[in-house]
């Protein structure tokens, strides 16, 4: 599951703890419905995340304020297994990196996962926020950096924590186990892999249902939005070099020129997703960075390009880079060059949320915030690494409820 809490101020994130308070504690099944403590009624989600927000607003000021780079998050992964350990949780450190998993084991039933992630990005801050961070770190191509959780990963990790606390207060309203992830290098996406070749469904129970959270600046305070089938992108970075013959830019006559070459590439490869993909399936091919030569009037011997390919469903993932690599043969092939170098990363896998599982979570939202404050979110090209549990086989389609279906 991808949600997206809608938010247009900072204290928006934290009314979608009691979003996904309410989500999460009805997504279990409920176990033998317990009597009402004598001293009145169960608190609901909501009541209880308003009591409970400024201890929850404290750690989310905490993480927000030390904010770590992908695979250096050691101290946010210490912070988050320590809340997790205080609130009864079984706590194990180290997973795929600085990955934390934490269980809460309560009876028979499902297991379901919540995801957060752990790292920031090299951003420095300039809001002013009396607890903005002032972390610096060294670029690795040299230079400083501040650093930032632009993205949002610290409402996520207080939002899980939040849930957590919330489960761990409540055992006898539901029966099951409760997983609770912090991954390592979401913004880089490795972290999911990295934690599932760790054996994060060997080492641990394999969830039949996994949910996690985006937060995002598109929509209203207050809200949250939930979108069924695919959602996010398949995410391939293709980097193709030609090999030319350099010379005097004044004899280009003994010369293959790298540069003409890739010029000539660069506008063929808007053609295939104009020309060759289906219109109807989305595609994105773009060029972002174009590398050569060093003088006016020298010619090089290599051009080098960084293309971003965006796709959906594996079979246009895969025509996608057939179609680059075949129109950089072609412009090599015209220019009498040797065949160019083009290399695709292993990106990440798009994002499909189960209809079933979706559907089931936008009726709890709707109950516990009112219909009102939950919408359909948009499809986007961007990625999330949270697909590779999907791909690991989450949700178990033993045991969804209703019809699903599947991705391919
Ligand atoms: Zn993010």
């Amino acid at each position: 599951m991808f949600l997206s809490p809608r938010r247009s101020s900072r204290f928006a994130p934290l009314l979608w703890v009691a979003g996904a308070l309410g989500a999460v504690g009805s997504s279990l099944p409920a176990a033998e419905p317990a009597a009402a403590p004598a001293d009145g009624p169960r608190d609901s989600p909501a009541a209880w995340a308003d009591e409970r927000l400024p201890a929850l607003l404290d750690l989310y000021r905490h993480l927000h304020s030390r904010p770590e780079l992908s695979n250096q998050e050691t101290a946010t992964a210490a912070k988050l297994a320590e809340e997790w350990r205080a609130a009864g949780y079984d706590v194990t450190t180290g997973v795929g990196g600085t990955g934390v998993v934490a269980l809460l084991k309560n009876g028979a039933g499902p297991t379901v996962m919540f995801r957060c992630d752990l790292d920031a990005l090299p951003v420095t801050e300039a809001t002013g926020l009396p607890f903005a961070s002032q972390v610096k770190t060294e670029r690795p191509g040299g230079g400083e950096t501040g650093v930032m959780h632009a993205c949002g990963h610290d409402v996520h990790m207080t939002s899980v924590t939040g849930a957590g606390r919330y489960f761990a207060e409540h055992r006898d309203d539901w029966s099951g186990t409760v997983m609770l992830i912090a991954q390592p290098a979401e913004e880089i996406g490795a972290g999911a892999k990295a934690m599932l070749e760790d054996g994060l469904f060997e080492r641990f129970p394999k969830p039949d249902y996994a949910v996690a959270l985006h937060v995002t600046p598109n929509a209203a305070a207050g809200t949250v939005e939930t979108l069924a089938g695919y959602s996010l992108a398949n995410v391939d970075s293709v980097d193709v070099t030609f090999h030319g013959r350099g010379g005097h830019g004044a004899q280009p006559h003994t010369t293959q020129d790298p540069i003409v070459m890739a010029a000539e590439f660069v506008l063929s490869a808007q053609a295939i997703v104009a020309r060759e993909v289906k219109p109807t399936d989305p595609a994105v091919v773009t060029v972002g960075s174009i590398h050569a030569g060093s003088k006016h009037n020298i010619i090089p011997d290599e051009a080098t390009l960084q293309l971003t390919v965006r796709s959906y469903s594996d079979a246009v993932r895969k025509q996608l880079i057939a179609a680059i690599e075949r129109r950089a043969n072609a412009a090599a092939a015209a220019a009498g060059a040797e065949p160019p170098t083009v290399n695709a990363s292993e990106g990440t896998p798009s994002l499909y949320n189960d209809p079933a599982l979706t559907a089931r979570l936008t009726a709890v939202f709707q109950n516990e915030l009112g219909a009102d404050a939950v919408g359909t979110g948009e499809p986007s090209m961007g990625g999330e690494d949270f697909s590779r549990y999907g791909k690991a086989g989450v949700p178990n389609p033993t045991t969804l409820p209703g019809p699903s279906r599947l991705r391919a």
